[in-house]
């Protein structure tokens, strides 16, 4: 068994939340059925963690017991001929593709960072810039172990313990721990792109030009300038690319360059200096628009490229607020959610739009659905700040839309159980002995 020692500040990526947990760091998965049992014993309940870049509290259990299972990181089994990996829950993306791009593999799904864990992509059931064709990472998971809190140990697939499956995929660590993941790779040829960046005057145009993309791109997201006004609304930078027939295979070794080390001021990030940014960022944008074969790094993984960024924020942390709303209102109600986030002049560095396609996500709480998905960084003004999310919840709640629990650490209970109709579903499949804050939070009735 490995011991829970309390850690006084453990927080996730938004640093908005600060609280002391217990936690236990195995390193081996024959651990973790003692550690588990005897988190139980000491009256904890449990909650698996990977590199916590969730932003809110999903990944939080104040008071409670946290699994971190970033030690539990082998691979344990590889078939280039069947395109298969199986590794523990714990194993970085990062890791994971030092091994496999130079023998021509990728990721089937992959977030917007790589400082990811397999347990932790599933527990979100993330997805990436290619979701309008392979969806979200779920439909690429063959099987996957799970530990529940009684000690026993599963084996769960599409076709074996489906329904517990169904509510592992997405189900933010509620129903066990995942100690291992199989999961299907894709065939690559080369570890570059052929990327193509286009600066677009409005949302209007971003809609044509995602429609038009889709069709011939694997990827595709767009940044917008968030605090454009009137007929700018929604400019921005659209990217699009796929993945290169030549160019070297050789190891993806990531594109970490700084790590910042101490938080900045909050006074850094006021109106001006965010809104002066987004200006700038559009112009240079503009400017330098055009097509470019460029490393897999740093097409997929841009942010990576500055070790801690949550530390630009200050002390104070931000919030992160990813929402989608169906198809048939996604233009007027992505205008209308810039049009107040323009208005209270609350800006993000980080706005970022595309289309969900139409792949149904298999997870009983996957949070993507076939629409429009707009996330964005508010640095954390308090109440001022709160505000302006819960009129943007408001628009979401109307347009028939929803919330990424990954990214949230403060809906409320009513957001969520409209945006999640299934909830009551996956509630009857979460261990008793597993909890989290947002849990707690999002299922009162
Ligand atoms: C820069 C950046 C870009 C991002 N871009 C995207 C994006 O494009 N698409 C997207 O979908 N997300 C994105 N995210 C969010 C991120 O991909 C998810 O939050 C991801 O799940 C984090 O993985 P993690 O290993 O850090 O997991 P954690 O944040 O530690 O945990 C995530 C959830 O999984 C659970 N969990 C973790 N490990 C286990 C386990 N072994 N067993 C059971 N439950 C477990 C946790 O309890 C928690 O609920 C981004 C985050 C950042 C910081």
């Amino acid at each position: 068994m490995t011991a829970f020692n309390p850690q006084d500040d453990f927080r996730s990526w938004g640093n908005v939340l600060k609280a002391q947990h217990q936690v236990a760091r195995p390193v081996w998965r024959d651990q973790l059925r003692a550690t588990a049992l005897g988190g139980r014993q000491q009256g904890l309940t449990l909650l698996g963690t990977g590199l916590r870049r969730s932003y809110g509290d999903s990944g939080l259990n104040p008071g409670g017991g946290i699994i971190d299972m970033t030690g539990v990181d082998r691979i344990l089994h590889f078939d280039p001929a069947q395109r298969l990996v199986r590794a523990e829950a714990g194993l970085s993306f990062d890791t994971l593709l030092q091994v496999i791009v130079r023998q021509g593999f990728f990721l089937p799904v992959t977030p917007g960072t790589r400082y990811v864990t397999l347990g932790g992509a599933v527990g979100n059931d993330v997805h990436g810039k290619n979701h309008h064709r392979n969806g979200t990472i779920g439909r690429w998971v063959r099987r996957l172990g799970l530990l529940r809190s009684n000690g026993e140990e599963l084996e769960l697939s599409p076709s074996e313990n489906p329904e517990l499956f169904a509510a592992t995929i997405g189900g933010l660590g509620l129903t066990g721990l995942i100690t291992w993941v199989e999961m299907e790779l894709i065939a690559i040829e080369s570890a570059m792109i052929d990327a193509e960046s286009i600066s677009f005057e409005n949302l209007d145009a971003f809609f044509t030009l995602s429609k038009e993309s889709e069709e011939q791109f694997d990827y595709t997201v767009s940044w917008i300038d968030c605090l454009a006004k009137g007929a700018s609304i929604g400019r921005g930078l659209f990217s699009r690319g796929n993945h290169a027939k030549v160019g070297s295979r050789l190891s993806d070794q990531g594109n970490t360059r700084f790590t910042m080390p101490l938080n900045l001021p909050s006074l850094a990030m006021n109106r001006y200096s965010i809104s002066a940014f987004n200006a700038l960022y559009y112009w240079n944008g503009k400017r330098k628009a055009g097509e470019a074969r460029v490393p897999l790094h740093s097409f997929f993984y841009p942010l990576d490229s500055i070790g801690r960024w949550n530390r630009l924020y200050g002390r104070k942390g931000m919030f992160q607020y990813q929402s989608v709303v169906p198809p048939s209102v996604q233009r007027d109600a992505t205008k209308e959610m810039l049009e107040a986030i323009s208005a209270s002049g609350q800006g993000s560095f980080l706005a970022v739009l595309k289309t969900f396609g139409a792949e149904k996500s298999p997870g009983l709480l996957s949070f993507p659905t076939e629409g429009t998905t707009l996330a964005l960084d508010f640095p954390n003004h308090g109440s001022e700040t709160l505000r302006l999310m819960a009129r943007l919840d408001a628009i979401v709640r109307e347009a028939g839309g929803r919330l990424y629990p990954a990214k949230d650490g403060r809906m409320s209970a009513q957001m969520f159980q409209a945006g999640y109709p299934a909830w009551q579903e996956f509630a009857k499949y979460v261990d008793s002995g597993f909890s989290s804050h947002l849990w707690q939070r999002v299922s009162q009735i």
